[in-house]
Protein backbone atom coordinates (compact mmCIF):
# COMPACT_ATOMS: atom_id res chain seq x y z
CA UNK A 1 0.00 0.00 0.00
CA UNK A 2 0.85 3.38 -0.37
CA UNK A 3 -0.62 6.08 1.72
CA UNK A 4 -0.69 9.20 1.03
CA UNK A 5 -3.56 10.49 2.59
CA UNK A 6 -1.90 12.05 5.63
CA UNK A 7 -4.00 15.47 5.76
CA UNK A 8 -6.72 12.85 6.78
CA UNK A 9 -4.75 10.81 9.74
CA UNK A 10 -1.08 9.47 9.70
CA UNK A 11 0.61 6.52 10.83
CA UNK A 12 1.38 6.59 14.23
CA UNK A 13 5.81 6.49 15.31
CA UNK A 14 7.04 3.53 16.61
CA UNK A 15 8.70 5.23 19.41
CA UNK A 16 5.04 6.75 20.22
CA UNK A 17 3.30 3.52 20.08
CA UNK A 18 6.03 1.93 22.75
CA UNK A 19 5.81 5.14 25.03
CA UNK A 20 2.12 4.91 25.05
CA UNK A 21 1.77 0.94 25.89
CA UNK A 22 2.79 0.86 29.87
CA UNK A 23 0.05 3.46 30.37
CA UNK A 24 -3.08 0.87 28.32
CA UNK A 25 -1.84 -2.02 30.11
CA UNK A 26 -0.18 -1.48 33.56
CA UNK A 27 0.00 2.21 34.96
CA UNK A 28 -3.67 2.35 34.41
CA UNK A 29 -4.11 4.55 37.63
CA UNK A 30 -6.41 7.29 37.57
CA UNK A 31 -4.71 10.56 37.48
CA UNK A 32 -6.83 12.34 39.93
CA UNK A 33 -6.59 9.60 42.53
CA UNK A 34 -4.35 10.84 45.59
CA UNK A 35 -2.40 7.29 45.62
CA UNK A 36 0.53 7.48 44.16
CA UNK A 37 -0.09 4.89 41.35
CA UNK A 38 -2.73 7.61 40.24
CA UNK A 39 -0.31 10.45 40.86
CA UNK A 40 2.25 8.48 38.42
CA UNK A 41 -0.12 9.44 35.67
CA UNK A 42 -0.50 12.74 36.73
CA UNK A 43 2.87 13.37 36.62
CA UNK A 44 3.05 11.79 32.69
CA UNK A 45 0.50 13.91 31.78
CA UNK A 46 1.86 16.95 32.94
CA UNK A 47 5.15 16.29 30.76
CA UNK A 48 2.60 15.99 27.77
CA UNK A 49 1.59 19.18 28.38
CA UNK A 50 4.74 20.61 29.30
CA UNK A 51 6.21 19.51 25.29
CA UNK A 52 2.86 21.17 24.02
CA UNK A 53 3.75 24.39 26.16
CA UNK A 54 7.16 24.26 24.38
CA UNK A 55 6.02 23.52 20.93
CA UNK A 56 3.69 26.65 21.06
CA UNK A 57 6.06 29.14 23.15
CA UNK A 58 2.95 28.89 25.74
CA UNK A 59 2.83 28.06 29.56
CA UNK A 60 2.21 24.60 30.55
CA UNK A 61 -1.07 26.26 32.43
CA UNK A 62 -2.35 27.26 29.30
CA UNK A 63 -2.64 23.94 27.08
CA UNK A 64 -5.60 21.71 27.33
CA UNK A 65 -6.11 18.02 26.71
CA UNK A 66 -9.34 17.29 24.47
CA UNK A 67 -10.60 14.51 22.50
CA UNK A 68 -10.10 15.32 19.13
CA UNK A 69 -9.33 17.97 16.99
CA UNK A 70 -13.20 19.10 16.65
CA UNK A 71 -13.79 19.38 20.56
CA UNK A 72 -11.07 21.49 20.33
CA UNK A 73 -12.70 23.58 17.73
CA UNK A 74 -16.34 23.42 19.49
CA UNK A 75 -14.87 24.74 22.80
CA UNK A 76 -13.28 27.58 20.95
CA UNK A 77 -16.23 29.05 19.38
CA UNK A 78 -19.09 27.97 21.67
CA UNK A 79 -17.10 28.80 24.77
CA UNK A 80 -15.77 31.91 24.18
CA UNK A 81 -19.44 32.87 22.24
CA UNK A 82 -21.17 32.12 26.10
CA UNK A 83 -18.66 33.66 28.11
CA UNK A 84 -18.58 36.84 25.93
CA UNK A 85 -22.20 36.69 24.86
CA UNK A 86 -22.86 39.92 27.31
CA UNK A 87 -20.45 41.76 25.27
CA UNK A 88 -21.24 40.93 21.74
CA UNK A 89 -23.00 38.41 19.27
CA UNK A 90 -20.71 38.75 16.20
CA UNK A 91 -18.41 36.49 14.92
CA UNK A 92 -16.06 36.28 12.16
CA UNK A 93 -14.50 32.99 10.07
CA UNK A 94 -13.97 32.16 6.69
CA UNK A 95 -15.57 30.26 4.21
CA UNK A 96 -13.10 27.57 3.82
CA UNK A 97 -13.23 26.08 7.75
CA UNK A 98 -13.43 22.52 8.83
CA UNK A 99 -16.73 21.25 9.39
CA UNK A 100 -15.90 21.33 12.91
CA UNK A 101 -16.00 25.28 12.55
CA UNK A 102 -18.50 25.96 10.27
CA UNK A 103 -20.92 23.86 11.88
CA UNK A 104 -20.17 24.87 15.60
CA UNK A 105 -21.08 28.30 13.88
CA UNK A 106 -24.12 27.06 12.54
CA UNK A 107 -25.24 25.69 16.12
CA UNK A 108 -24.69 29.09 18.00
CA UNK A 109 -26.13 30.89 14.63
CA UNK A 110 -29.69 29.47 16.11
CA UNK A 111 -28.92 31.02 19.45
CA UNK A 112 -28.87 34.28 17.61
CA UNK A 113 -25.04 34.77 17.04
CA UNK A 114 -24.15 36.39 13.99
CA UNK A 115 -21.57 34.89 12.08
CA UNK A 116 -19.41 36.49 8.82
CA UNK A 117 -17.90 34.02 6.48
CA UNK A 118 -15.27 35.70 4.78
CA UNK A 119 -14.78 34.91 1.48
CA UNK A 120 -10.92 33.69 0.25
CA UNK A 121 -9.15 34.15 -2.98
CA UNK A 122 -8.24 32.07 -6.10
CA UNK A 123 -5.52 30.43 -3.85
CA UNK A 124 -7.93 29.77 -0.92
CA UNK A 125 -6.28 33.00 1.11
CA UNK A 126 -8.52 35.21 3.09
CA UNK A 127 -7.19 39.01 3.05
CA UNK A 128 -6.48 40.41 6.52
CA UNK A 129 -8.29 43.94 5.01
CA UNK A 130 -11.38 41.61 4.87
CA UNK A 131 -10.80 40.80 8.16
CA UNK A 132 -10.71 44.67 9.53
CA UNK A 133 -13.73 45.79 7.19
CA UNK A 134 -15.72 42.83 8.65
CA UNK A 135 -15.06 44.21 12.18
CA UNK A 136 -18.42 45.02 14.28
CA UNK A 137 -18.35 47.18 17.52
CA UNK A 138 -19.88 44.01 18.76
CA UNK A 139 -17.62 41.37 16.84
CA UNK A 140 -16.36 39.22 19.79
CA UNK A 141 -14.36 36.59 18.22
CA UNK A 142 -11.99 36.14 14.86
CA UNK A 143 -11.74 32.19 14.36
CA UNK A 144 -9.07 31.28 10.78
CA UNK A 145 -7.84 28.41 10.11
CA UNK A 146 -3.81 28.43 9.86
CA UNK A 147 -3.90 26.07 6.86
CA UNK A 148 -6.49 24.66 5.07
CA UNK A 149 -6.75 21.22 4.89
CA UNK A 150 -7.59 20.57 1.44
CA UNK A 151 -5.08 22.46 -0.74
CA UNK A 152 -2.93 23.44 1.97
CA UNK A 153 -2.85 27.37 1.69
CA UNK A 154 -1.25 29.09 4.71
CA UNK A 155 -3.59 32.02 6.31
CA UNK A 156 -1.55 35.56 7.38
CA UNK A 157 -2.16 34.35 10.90
CA UNK A 158 0.49 36.94 12.20
CA UNK A 159 -1.36 39.97 10.48
CA UNK A 160 -4.62 38.98 11.28
CA UNK A 161 -3.50 38.52 14.86
CA UNK A 162 -2.44 42.11 15.03
CA UNK A 163 -5.28 42.92 13.82
CA UNK A 164 -7.57 40.85 16.77
CA UNK A 165 -4.77 42.20 19.47
CA UNK A 166 -5.40 46.32 18.36
CA UNK A 167 -9.17 45.82 18.28
CA UNK A 168 -9.08 43.79 21.86
CA UNK A 169 -11.08 40.74 19.89
CA UNK A 170 -10.45 37.05 21.03
CA UNK A 171 -8.31 35.34 18.07
CA UNK A 172 -8.65 31.71 17.69
CA UNK A 173 -7.11 29.50 15.22
CA UNK A 174 -7.78 25.96 13.84
CA UNK A 175 -4.23 24.65 13.43
CA UNK A 176 -4.89 21.13 13.24
CA UNK A 177 -2.78 20.56 9.85
CA UNK A 178 -0.28 22.64 10.20
CA UNK A 179 0.71 21.61 14.40
CA UNK A 180 4.15 19.25 14.32
CA UNK A 181 4.13 20.40 10.80
CA UNK A 182 5.10 24.38 11.02
CA UNK A 183 6.92 26.23 13.87
CA UNK A 184 4.15 27.68 15.22
CA UNK A 185 5.09 30.54 18.13
CA UNK A 186 1.82 32.13 19.80
CA UNK A 187 3.03 34.52 21.23
CA UNK A 188 4.48 35.62 17.66
CA UNK A 189 1.14 35.44 16.45
CA UNK A 190 -0.93 37.09 18.55
CA UNK A 191 -3.27 34.28 19.01
CA UNK A 192 -5.17 33.74 22.07
CA UNK A 193 -6.67 29.87 21.01
CA UNK A 194 -5.25 27.28 18.96
CA UNK A 195 -6.67 23.78 18.11
CA UNK A 196 -4.49 20.98 17.24
CA UNK A 197 -4.71 17.21 17.15
CA UNK A 198 -2.41 14.44 17.77
CA UNK A 199 -3.14 12.01 14.90
CA UNK A 200 -2.35 14.67 12.58
CA UNK A 201 1.18 14.65 13.24
CA UNK A 202 1.96 10.87 13.96
CA UNK A 203 0.19 9.91 17.65
CA UNK A 204 -2.57 8.67 18.41
CA UNK A 205 -6.21 9.67 17.24
CA UNK A 206 -8.46 10.49 20.38
CA UNK A 207 -6.31 13.86 21.84
CA UNK A 208 -6.73 17.09 20.81
CA UNK A 209 -5.22 19.96 22.74
CA UNK A 210 -6.76 23.31 22.72
CA UNK A 211 -4.01 26.58 23.76
CA UNK A 212 -6.07 28.86 25.54
CA UNK A 213 -4.00 32.05 26.76
CA UNK A 214 -3.80 33.25 30.24
CA UNK A 215 -7.19 34.97 30.65
CA UNK A 216 -9.31 34.39 27.43
CA UNK A 217 -12.35 34.13 28.05
CA UNK A 218 -14.24 31.22 27.65
CA UNK A 219 -16.18 28.44 29.29
CA UNK A 220 -16.21 25.24 29.62
CA UNK A 221 -17.83 22.76 26.68
CA UNK A 222 -18.06 19.45 28.81
CA UNK A 223 -18.60 20.17 32.13
CA UNK A 224 -17.84 17.45 35.23
CA UNK A 225 -15.22 16.82 37.57
CA UNK A 226 -11.98 19.01 38.34
CA UNK A 227 -9.98 17.46 35.40
CA UNK A 228 -7.88 20.00 33.12
CA UNK A 229 -8.16 22.65 36.13
CA UNK A 230 -11.91 22.30 36.17
CA UNK A 231 -12.15 23.47 32.07
CA UNK A 232 -12.88 20.27 30.59
CA UNK A 233 -14.18 17.17 32.45
CA UNK A 234 -13.57 13.71 31.88
CA UNK A 235 -10.86 11.46 33.10
CA UNK A 236 -7.65 11.67 31.14
CA UNK A 237 -7.02 9.72 27.71
CA UNK A 238 -3.01 9.03 29.72
CA UNK A 239 -2.16 6.64 27.16
CA UNK A 240 -3.03 8.68 24.38
CA UNK A 241 -1.89 12.37 26.20
CA UNK A 242 1.57 10.62 27.00
CA UNK A 243 1.54 9.44 22.95
CA UNK A 244 0.74 13.15 22.18
CA UNK A 245 3.81 14.75 24.04
CA UNK A 246 5.82 11.91 21.91
CA UNK A 247 4.58 12.73 18.88
CA UNK A 248 4.76 16.43 19.26
CA UNK A 249 8.55 16.71 20.26
CA UNK A 250 9.42 13.74 17.70
CA UNK A 251 8.32 15.57 14.48
CA UNK A 252 9.46 19.26 16.27
CA UNK A 253 13.01 17.55 16.52
CA UNK A 254 12.72 16.67 12.94
CA UNK A 255 11.13 19.28 11.20
CA UNK A 256 13.29 20.75 8.81
CA UNK A 257 14.21 17.60 7.52
CA UNK A 258 10.48 16.09 7.25
CA UNK A 259 10.10 19.82 5.42
CA UNK A 260 12.53 19.39 2.89
CA UNK A 261 11.50 15.88 2.16
CA UNK A 262 7.83 16.78 1.67
CA UNK A 263 8.93 19.72 -0.53
CA UNK A 264 10.74 17.21 -2.49
CA UNK A 265 7.70 14.56 -2.98
CA UNK A 266 5.68 17.43 -3.33
CA UNK A 267 7.03 19.13 -5.95
CA UNK A 268 8.96 15.74 -7.58
CA UNK A 269 5.17 14.91 -7.97
CA UNK A 270 3.83 18.10 -9.56
CA UNK A 271 6.35 18.27 -12.15
CA UNK A 272 6.32 14.39 -13.09
CA UNK A 273 2.33 14.71 -13.45
CA UNK A 274 2.64 17.60 -15.38
CA UNK A 275 4.93 16.72 -17.97
CA UNK A 276 2.56 13.57 -18.83
CA UNK A 277 -0.57 15.38 -18.27
CA UNK A 278 0.21 19.09 -18.99
CA UNK A 279 -3.80 20.06 -18.47
CA UNK A 280 -4.09 19.20 -15.10
CA UNK A 281 -4.25 22.77 -12.20
CA UNK A 282 -2.47 22.79 -9.17
CA UNK A 283 -5.10 24.03 -6.75
CA UNK A 284 -3.86 26.38 -3.47
CA UNK A 285 -1.17 29.12 -3.26
CA UNK A 286 2.04 28.06 -5.02
CA UNK A 287 4.55 29.17 -2.03
CA UNK A 288 2.29 30.08 0.84
CA UNK A 289 1.13 26.60 1.52
CA UNK A 290 1.54 23.44 3.81
CA UNK A 291 4.75 21.46 2.42
CA UNK A 292 2.60 17.65 1.88
CA UNK A 293 -0.33 19.06 0.55
CA UNK A 294 -1.31 18.81 -3.08
CA UNK A 295 -4.45 19.12 -4.75
CA UNK A 296 -4.77 18.54 -8.17
CA UNK A 297 -7.76 19.29 -11.03
CA UNK A 298 -7.58 16.82 -13.90
CA UNK A 299 -9.49 18.13 -16.75
CA UNK A 300 -12.41 15.41 -17.97
CA UNK A 301 -12.51 13.36 -15.17
CA UNK A 302 -14.34 12.47 -11.84
CA UNK A 303 -11.73 12.55 -8.69
CA UNK A 304 -14.02 10.04 -7.26
CA UNK A 305 -13.53 7.85 -10.18
CA UNK A 306 -9.59 8.46 -9.73
CA UNK A 307 -9.53 7.78 -6.35
CA UNK A 308 -11.53 4.33 -6.66
CA UNK A 309 -9.04 3.05 -9.43
CA UNK A 310 -5.98 4.23 -7.16
CA UNK A 311 -7.60 2.26 -4.12
CA UNK A 312 -7.68 -0.73 -6.58
CA UNK A 313 -3.75 -0.37 -7.19
CA UNK A 314 -3.69 -0.12 -3.47
CA UNK A 315 -3.03 3.81 -3.65
CA UNK A 316 -4.96 6.14 -0.47
CA UNK A 317 -5.63 9.54 -1.62
CA UNK A 318 -8.65 11.25 -1.14
CA UNK A 319 -11.28 13.51 -3.01
CA UNK A 320 -12.78 16.92 -2.48
CA UNK A 321 -15.87 15.95 -2.90
CA UNK A 322 -18.65 14.09 -0.16
CA UNK A 323 -21.49 12.24 -0.72
CA UNK A 324 -24.51 13.31 0.59
CA UNK A 325 -27.65 11.48 0.83
CA UNK A 326 -26.57 9.41 -2.31
CA UNK A 327 -25.62 12.79 -4.22
CA UNK A 328 -21.92 14.17 -4.95
CA UNK A 329 -21.50 17.87 -3.99
CA UNK A 330 -18.44 19.53 -4.60
CA UNK A 331 -15.94 20.96 -2.32
CA UNK A 332 -16.81 24.26 -0.19
CA UNK A 333 -13.34 24.90 -0.37
CA UNK A 334 -12.94 24.33 -3.71
CA UNK A 335 -16.55 26.56 -4.85
CA UNK A 336 -14.90 29.16 -2.25
CA UNK A 337 -12.19 29.51 -4.17
CA UNK A 338 -14.29 30.21 -7.16
CA UNK A 339 -13.15 26.84 -8.92
CA UNK A 340 -15.91 25.87 -12.31
CA UNK A 341 -17.78 22.86 -11.30
CA UNK A 342 -15.68 20.60 -13.51
CA UNK A 343 -12.24 21.35 -11.65
CA UNK A 344 -13.89 21.05 -8.84
CA UNK A 345 -15.23 17.62 -9.28
CA UNK A 346 -12.77 16.22 -10.95
CA UNK A 347 -10.37 17.57 -7.68
CA UNK A 348 -7.70 14.65 -5.58
CA UNK A 349 -5.57 15.40 -3.03
CA UNK A 350 -2.38 13.81 -2.05
CA UNK A 351 -1.15 14.83 1.24
CA UNK A 352 2.68 13.45 1.88
CA UNK A 353 3.51 12.37 5.08
CA UNK A 354 7.31 11.69 6.48
CA UNK A 355 6.97 7.59 6.02
CA UNK A 356 6.49 8.47 2.36
CA UNK A 357 9.74 7.79 -0.21
CA UNK A 358 10.66 9.39 -3.61
CA UNK A 359 9.49 5.62 -4.95
CA UNK A 360 5.70 6.59 -4.08
CA UNK A 361 5.57 9.23 -5.98
CA UNK A 362 6.86 6.98 -9.41
CA UNK A 363 4.32 4.49 -8.90
CA UNK A 364 1.51 7.14 -7.52
CA UNK A 365 1.99 9.37 -11.19
CA UNK A 366 2.21 6.13 -13.43
CA UNK A 367 -0.95 4.86 -11.55
CA UNK A 368 -2.91 8.55 -11.99
CA UNK A 369 -1.65 8.26 -15.90
CA UNK A 370 -2.89 5.17 -16.00
CA UNK A 371 -6.39 6.35 -14.61
CA UNK A 372 -6.53 9.02 -16.64
CA UNK A 373 -6.46 6.85 -19.64
CA UNK A 374 -8.98 4.23 -18.82
CA UNK A 375 -11.41 7.00 -17.86
CA UNK A 376 -10.92 9.34 -20.63
CA UNK A 377 -11.15 6.27 -22.94
CA UNK A 378 -13.39 4.60 -21.29
CA UNK A 379 -12.52 1.32 -20.94
CA UNK A 380 -12.89 -1.59 -18.51
CA UNK A 381 -10.34 -2.12 -15.96
N1 LIG B 1 -9.67 21.05 11.63
C1 LIG B 1 -9.00 20.72 10.52
C2 LIG B 1 -8.39 21.78 9.67
C3 LIG B 1 -8.90 19.37 10.15
O1 LIG B 1 -8.25 19.04 9.03
C4 LIG B 1 -9.50 18.38 10.97
C5 LIG B 1 -9.47 16.96 10.58
O2 LIG B 1 -9.34 16.62 9.44
C6 LIG B 1 -10.17 18.80 12.13
C7 LIG B 1 -10.23 20.14 12.43
C8 LIG B 1 -10.80 17.80 13.05
O3 LIG B 1 -9.83 17.10 13.77
P1 LIG B 1 -10.19 15.68 14.44
O4 LIG B 1 -10.20 14.69 13.34
O5 LIG B 1 -9.09 15.44 15.42
O6 LIG B 1 -11.50 15.85 15.09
Amino acid sequence: MIYVDNAATTKMDDVVFAGMLPYIKDYYGNASSQHSFGQLTRKVIAQARHEFALALNANDNEIFFTSCGSESDNWAIKGVAQALRHKGNHIITTSIEHPAILNACKTIEKIGLKVTYLPVDKYGMVSPYDVQASLRPNTILISIMYANNEVGTLQPIKEIGLIAKKNKISFHTDAVQAVGHVNIDVIDLNVDLLSASAHKFNGPKGVGILYIKDGTPIVPLVDGGHQEKGQRAGTENVAGIVGAGIAIKNNLTDIERNTSKLKMLSSRTVTKLCSRLPNIKINGHETKRLPGIINISIPKIEGESMMHILDMKGICISTGSACTSGEMSTSHVLQAMSLNQEDAKSAIRISFGKYNEPEDVDKIVDAICFAYDKLTRNLNI
